[in-house]
């Protein structure tokens, strides 16, 4: 049967000490919940010494990047190659994170390169679309969506499902002035979403793993959970500590 799949981005937080602190902390507490699969996405900086931790302790977290370049190598200064993190070993890599979009000109088209370079080196890639809260306020929520999830997934072969997964994050829900979405809106958007996918793909598409982020919290992730295409959480602030993120593994 399909875990659920429960993670947390930790965007550009923590130090190396409390990156270990916290993976420590966490690798016996997801023991207790084996119905979920788990994953971190903390700075590169970190990936290192975290799969090594994660090895020793022949943890199932799941570890994953924040961003990659498409090419193997070449002149882009700054950036780091799938190449690179195959290295590490990593199991994921986070592509089109509304923040990359919105500050360093991630594109649906680089999106999509990403993806494909992602797979092709035997990542996860975990695509990230949301609609800003202008296209939820004109009504074009779900033509944006339909267009950044095509794009991201165009020359994706129907062989590859399973190896993706898409986190509906809406733009407007996200961070410390994000509102939290309403669990009918995230329902209908799911929905929406699967819809898309079954177009692309056929009835396979009913097997890609569909996340929601965007300020998912105690008091609101049991609901988010229960949806039926819901198929897991991708958490910010509320799983940046162990406790926390314990509390709300309880809670779904
Ligand atoms: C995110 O940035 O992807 C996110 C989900 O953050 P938060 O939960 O803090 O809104």
């Amino acid at each position: 049967m399909k875990k659920f799949l429960l993670g947390t981005n930790w965007k550009m937080n923590k130090t190396l000490a409390d990156a270990t602190q916290y993976t420590n902390d966490l690798m016996p507490i997801i023991e207790k919940y084996p119905a979920f699969d788990f994953f971190i996405i903390p700075s590169y900086t970190h990936l290192w010494k975290l799969k090594e931790l994660i090895d020793t302790n022949k943890s199932a977290l799941k570890l994953g990047a924040q961003n990659m370049h498409y090419a193997d190598s070449g002149q882009f200064t700054g950036e780091i190659s799938p190449v690179m993190l195959k290295e590490i070993g990593l199991d994921i890599i986070e592509l089109g994170h509304c923040e990359r979009r919105q500050y360093f000109n991630e594109t649906d088209e680089t999106v999509n390169l990403k993806t494909l370079a992602a797979l092709k080196h035997g990542f996860i890639p975990l695509i990230c679309i949301g609609e800003k809260s202008e296209d939820k306020n004109y009504g074009v929520s779900k033509e944006m969506l339909a267009k950044q999830l095509k794009i991201a997934l165009k020359d994706v072969p129907s062989d590859k499902i399973g190896q993706f997964w898409v986190a509906y994050e809406p733009v407007w829900a996200i961070g410390v002035n994000g509102i939290p979405a309403e669990t009918p809106y995230v329902k209908k958007i799911h929905d929406f979403l699967r819809t898309v996918l079954i177009e692309l793909y056929g009835p396979l598409g009913k097997d890609v793993p569909l996340l929601f982020g965007g300020s998912v919290n105690i008091n609101n992730a049991k609901d988010y959970a229960g949806l039926e295409n819901v198929d897991g959480l991708f958490i910010g602030r509320s799983a940046w500590e162990p406790d926390l993120f314990e509390e709300i593994m309880v809670s779904v």
